[in-house]
C-alpha cells in the first residue's frame, strides 16, 4: 500500500492510492466559543441542497451537542471505540509524542497509534480488510439530528448545580459545547478510499471531495468508511450524496453576488448569525502536499502561525481541512482526544490573544466574498489588563481584508463603533 505524508501526524502513513494534490484546498475555521447552537448554518444548507424527497435525513451540516449530541447518534464513540479496540488486539496504544513537534512537518508532535487506514489492514472479514475501519450506522441512527441538544453531564455539586466549592477554572465541572459539522474535504479521504467503483473524487482544483452520481451504485462504502459519517445514502436514487461545499460558489459563477467572478463562502458560512466561521481556500504545495506559505492569508495565519485551530480528531488520519478552535472551559482531557495534543497552546493563544491574532479574529464572518489576504493597519491602545497573571494590552487596529482580485471587500476596527441613534428615530426602524 502507498505511503503518504500527514502532517497533522507528523509521519508517514498508509493510504490506499499515491499522493496527489490539488493547487488550492477548501478549507475552514470554526471558533466553537461563539457557536451560539441557532442551527441557521444547517437550515442554510437543508433549503440550499437537500429539501427534496428522500432527502429528509440529510444533515450534510448540522451542529450537535457535545459530550452526548451526535448525528449519526455517537458516530465519534462508536468509531473511538472501534480504534481502541484495533489498539488492544494490536498491544498498542494510540499515544502522541508531543517532545517530537518540529515546525510546520509536525507541528503537534507525533501520532504512534494507528489511523484508520491501518487499522483496517489489521482486520480481515469474509471479503479480505475494508479500506478503511468504519461501521455502517442504522436507520434508527440518524432519526434525531440534534438528539441531546444542550444537555451537560451531570454536576457534581448536587440537582441544583451549587457545589460549595465553588467552580475552579481554567476547566468547568458542568459543561457543554456545540461543535458544526461538516464534510471536511479531507486531504486523504476515507468515503474516496472505500469506494469500489472509483465514483468519489477530490476536485485537483480546489480540493472538495465530490461523489460522481452516475458511476455511483450505492454501495454505502462511503458511509462505512467516512469516520465522520458525511456521506449519507438517499434511498429514492439509491446513491450516496454528500456536501458539495457549495462549489458553484467558491468558483464565482453565482452573478448576484459576485459579478466580477471572484470566490465566495458556502451557504453555512455566508449564513453563520454567530460570526463563528472564516471560510477560505489554501494554496497547496505541488511537490509536498503541505499548505504553501502564505502569511496573509487568514486560515494560514490561524493554523499554521498561530495553531490556534486544530483539526477534528487528526488520529483517524484523513487530514481533515476544517478547523476548530478548541472551546475553552471543557475538560482538557475530552478536548485533546477530540483536537489532538495541540489543544492547550491554542487555547494559551485564543485567551490572551496576540494583536494579530485579535485583528484577525474579526474577520469571521465579516464578507461573502472569500478573503484571500488581510493587512493590518495599527491602531492605539484602548485597554490593559492581566491575563493568566501576565500583563495583556488591546489595541483598536483596523484589518482590512481583501479578495482573490487583490480587491478590498472589508474593513473593521477592533473595538466596535457604536452608533448612537438620535432620539426622534428611537422607535423607527
Ligand atoms: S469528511 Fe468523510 S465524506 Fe468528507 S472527505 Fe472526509 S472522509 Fe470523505
Ligand atoms: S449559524 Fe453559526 S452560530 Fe448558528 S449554529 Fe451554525 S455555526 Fe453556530
Amino acid at each position: 500500500m502507498p505511503e503518504v505524508y500527514n502532517w497533522q501526524l507528523g509521519r508517514k502513513m498508509h493510504f490506499p492510492y499515491e499522493e496527489a494534490h490539488p493547487k488550492w484546498q477548501f478549507a475552514a475555521v470554526f471558533n466553537t466559543n461563539r457557536c451560539i447552537g441557532c442551527q441557521t448554518c444547517s437550515m442554510a444548507c437543508k433549503s440550499t441542497w437537500t429539501f427534496s424527497k428522500g432527502q429528509e435525513y440529510m444533515w450534510w451540516n448540522n451542529v450537535e451537542t457535545k459530550p452526548y449530541g451526535g448525528y449519526p447518534q455517537f458516530w465519534d464513540v462508536k468509531l473511538l471505540k472501534l480504534l481502541e479496540e484495533a489498539h488492544q488486539r494490536e498491544g498498542t496504544e494510540a499515544t502522541w509524542d508531543a517532545s517530537r513537534r518540529d515546525g510546520g512537518k509536525s507541528p503537534y508532535g507525533v501520532y504512534q497509534g494507528m489511523t484508520i487506514f491501518e487499522a483496517a489492514l489489521k482486520r480481515y472479514g469474509p471479503e479480505g480488510h475494508t479500506r478503511a475501519l468504519g461501521y455502517l450506522p442504522a436507520d434508527e441512527e440518524w432519526r434525531a439530528p440534534n438528539l441531546y441538544e444542550d444537555t451537560a453531564p451531570s454536576y457534581e455539586g448536587g440537582p441544583l448545580g451549587l457545589s460549595k466549592e465553588g467552580v475552579s477554572l481554567p476547566e468547568h465541572k458542568t459543561w457543554f459545547f456545540h461543535l458544526q459539522r461538516i464534510c471536511n474535504h479531507c486531504t486523504y479521504p476515507a468515503c474516496l478510499a472505500a469506494c469500489p467503483r472509483k465514483a468519489i473524487y477530490k476536485r485537483p482544483e480546489d480540493g472538495i471531495v465530490l461523489i460522481d452520481q452516475e458511476r455511483c451504485r450505492g454501495y454505502k462504502k462511503c458511509v462505512e468508511g467516512c469516520p465522520y459519517k458525511k456521506p449519507m445514502f438517499r434511498s429514492t436514487t439509491r446513491v450516496s450524496e454528500k456536501c458539495v461545499a457549495c462549489y458553484p460558489r467558491i468558483e464565482g459563477r453565482d452573478p448576484h453576488v459576485t459579478p466580477d467572478g471572484v470566490p465566495i463562502e458556502a451557504r453555512c458560512m455566508a449564513a453563520c448569525v454567530g460570526k463563528i466561521r472564516l471560510q477560505g481556500l489554501v494554496k497547496i504545495e505541488e511537490k509536498t502536499g503541505d499548505w504553501a506559505e502564505d502569511r496573509r492569508n487568514p486560515l494560514y495565519f490561524l493554523v499554521k502561525v498561530e495553531r490556534v485551530a486544530l483539526p477534528l480528531y487528526p488520529q483517524f488520519g484523513t487530514e481533515p481541512n476544517i478547523y476548530y478552535i478548541p472551546p475553552r472551559w471543557v475538560p482538557r482531557s475530552y478536548l485533546r482526544q477530540m483536537f489532538g495534543p495541540g489543544v492547550d497552546q491554542a487555547i494559551e493563544k485564543y485567551v490572551a490573544p496576540s494583536r494579530e491574532l485579535l485583528a484577525v479574529l474579526q474577520l469571521f464572518r465579516s464578507a461573502q466574498k472569500i478573503i484571500f489576504r488581510y493587512e493590518i493597519i495599527e491602531g492605539k491602545k484602548v485597554f490593559e489588563t492581566e491575563v493568566a497573571g501576565k500583563p495583556w494590552a488591546m489595541y483598536n487596529d483596523t484589518v482590512i481584508g481583501f479578495d482573490r482580485n487583490g480587491d478590498e471587500i472589508v474593513r473593521l476596527t477592533v473595538e466596535e463603533p457604536v452608533y448612537v441613534r438620535p432620539a426622534k428615530h428611537l422607535n423607527s426602524i
